[in-house]
């Protein structure tokens, strides 16, 4: 883990460069709307966004890819597709990626079907009704298909049959005639245009035969300008046949750009399994903190140029790695450190009452009630208020520890010495504490963090903590990942905290001093309900 992590921080450079950018930068991100944005889409949009718009001077298209799926179930909800559609371009607005035009692959369904005409014309393409096994094995086996030397008229013929979307109609296909034996098995006559009976989400029941990926990608993408295709690495074999496609239609050639998918450990990145979680209820929705949705992660406290940073980061790589999160959640801590607020809370089962003794304490009558930085390397994060009593809360986890007349220090207060400890049990009940504020702050091995029980409303809190939805760090082809599903991956304890927590507003990211770092979920409104805060993790264990 260390030595990935030493790597990664070395590579860190943002050096990553296209080819051949003298005639300009065009860059296209072509998400299917059928679920959420997550972080694997994220790092293909922010790389996109960034040859685009900060490394060249160029222009970033954003494309709904939205061919018909066939045989791909479940399929993907039509009546969800305009909340994805907009999800996703509000996904991409948060992460600051703006597109200079924004486009539909069924806007140009005519377009792609005079396309497929004109193969065909040109002999190259052909109509075929091979079934679906029997294709798989000759393309397996390199043998050419009964139907590839049929004629210009035959397979034209059959292609307005397929219009018709008849029982005839649905039987046939168009291929292109590339190779039935090429060593690139991606060049064996794929695919291009298939018939299929369900409406489209956008152009309804116009259509009854689509494009497929093969066909549309490298047409779209030479029509629509783009000088730079960014395809993951595991499309690298269909690269051959991307070309072939344009030089057979006579389009402008794209350049590609392989780089590598993200993987993260215990980690779905893939729609169709997120979208189980989401329907069986496993998780709230698809802003769930545990999911790795670009929403997900922003309301676990993931920040928006942390996550920049993190994706350009492994920008150059094209190894395939299944990274851990650690590096993703210390790379968040280095931003919200310096510019998180300091608060206290005290966790509510076991608090301990202390009694303050000596000096000039103020009475829990009369309470003294001060301005205090919100943290203290930065002031420009202001002041908050702080009151100071004899009567004050601790936790049991530190009241537990302290010993007869031993000295501690009460954070940003000062020392005082343990005269009396009450129990009931194991438990401390009650405390009395003597101030000795002359004592050495640096001297203590116990440093506890209290609130004054008067002086300022105690904010009743709940901080939640999360795990993994996995038990298995890397899920095999064969593995059911719902065997894998981790029974408990939440966390929760009530707490109070000091009064300037009622100020703080949902999606504000502050430290509770000795936790960590906590995103607020839910304000306090003081509907008789606690605050909700949402644990940060910060890279120093696992999640
Ligand atoms: P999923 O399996 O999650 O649905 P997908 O590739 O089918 O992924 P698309 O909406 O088609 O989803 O993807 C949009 C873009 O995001 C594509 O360019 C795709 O290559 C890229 N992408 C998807 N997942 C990852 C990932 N894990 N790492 C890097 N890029 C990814
Ligand atoms: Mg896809
Ligand atoms: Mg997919």
């Amino acid at each position: 883990k260390a030595k990935r992590a030493a790597a990664s921080k070395a590579g860190a450079s943002y050096d990553i460069a296209l080819k051949n950018t003298e005639q300009g930068v065009v860059t296209r991100f072509p998400p299917e709307p059928s679920g959420y944005l997550h972080i694997g889409h994220i790092k293909a949009a922010l790389l996109n966004d960034y040859f685009a718009h900060e490394k060249y001077n160029g222009t970033l298209l954003l494309r709904f890819d939205e061919y018909v799926r066939i045989n791909s179930l479940p399929s993907p909800n039509p009546s969800l597709r305009e909340e994805f559609t907009s999800a996703i371009l509000e996904d991409c607005a948060l992460m600051g990626i703006k597109p200079d035009k924004t486009s539909f692959s069924s806007d140009y369904f005519q377009l792609l079907h005079d396309y497929c005409i004109q193969f065909i014309k040109e002999g190259y393409a052909y109509a075929d009704d091979t079934d679906k096994e029997t294709m798989a094995h000759e393309r397996m086996e390199g043998i050419p298909s009964k139907r590839r030397d049929s004629s210009v008229e035959e397979s034209l013929a059959r292609f307005e049959e397929m219009k018709t979307g008849s029982e005839e109609g649905q039987k046939w296909c168009i291929r292109a005639k590339i190779s039935f034996d090429h060593k690139n098995k991606t060049m064996r006559d794929p695919v291009i245009y298939r018939c299929q009976l369900t409406p489209h989400p956008r152009t309804g029941t116009t259509w009854k035969v689509y494009p497929t990926y093969d066909f549309t990608c490298p047409i779209l993408d030479s029509i629509e300008g783009v000088t730079h295709a960014l395809r993951t690495i595991e499309y690298r074999d269909r690269n051959l046949q991307y070309e072939w496609m344009l030089n057979a239609l006579k389009l402008r050639q794209v350049q590609i750009w392989d780089f590598a998918r993200m993987n993260f450990v215990r980690t779905l990145l893939s729609k169709r399994k997120l979208t189980k979680l989401v329907d069986k209820g496993v998780v709230w929705g698809w802003d769930d903190p545990r999911f790795p949705t670009v929403r997900g992660i922003r309301r676990r406290g993931m920040t928006v140029p942390a996550l920049r940073e993190f994706i350009l980061k492994q920008g150059p790589s094209r190894n395939i790695v299944n990274l851990d999160w650690t590096i993703f959640w210390s790379t968040n801590r280095k931003y919200i450190d310096p510019i998180s607020p300091r608060h206290t809370a005290i966790l509510k089962e076991g608090v301990v009452t202390a009694h303050i003794t000596g000096g000039s304490v103020p009475s829990a009558s009369a309470p003294l009630v001060q301005d205090k930085p919100k943290h203290d390397k930065n002031p420009e994060l202001g002041t908050k208020k702080v009151a100071f009593s004899e009567s004050i809360i601790l936790e049991q986890e530190d009241a537990k520890l302290f010993k007869q007349d031993e000295e501690i220090t009460l954070m940003k207060w000062g020392n005082a010495i343990v005269r009396k400890i009450e129990k009931s049990g194991d438990l401390v009940t009650n405390l009395e504490l003597e101030l000795h504020l002359e004592g050495d702050v640096k001297k203590t091995d116990k440093k506890v963090t209290w609130l004054s029980s008067e002086g300022l409303q105690l904010i009743p809190v709940e901080l939640v903590g999360f795990d993994h939805l996995l038990t298995k760090d890397s899920l095999q082809e064969e593995d059911n990942f719902e065997d894998f599903l981790n029974p408990k991956t939440e966390w929760h304890d009530l707490a109070f905290a000091d009064g300037n927590v009622a100020d703080i507003k949902e999606g504000d990211i502050i430290q509770f001093e000795r936790k960590t770092f906590y995103r607020c979920d839910r304000p306090f409104v003081g509907d008789g309900k606690p605050a909700v805060f949402f644990e940060i993790p910060t890279g120093k264990t696992s999640n």
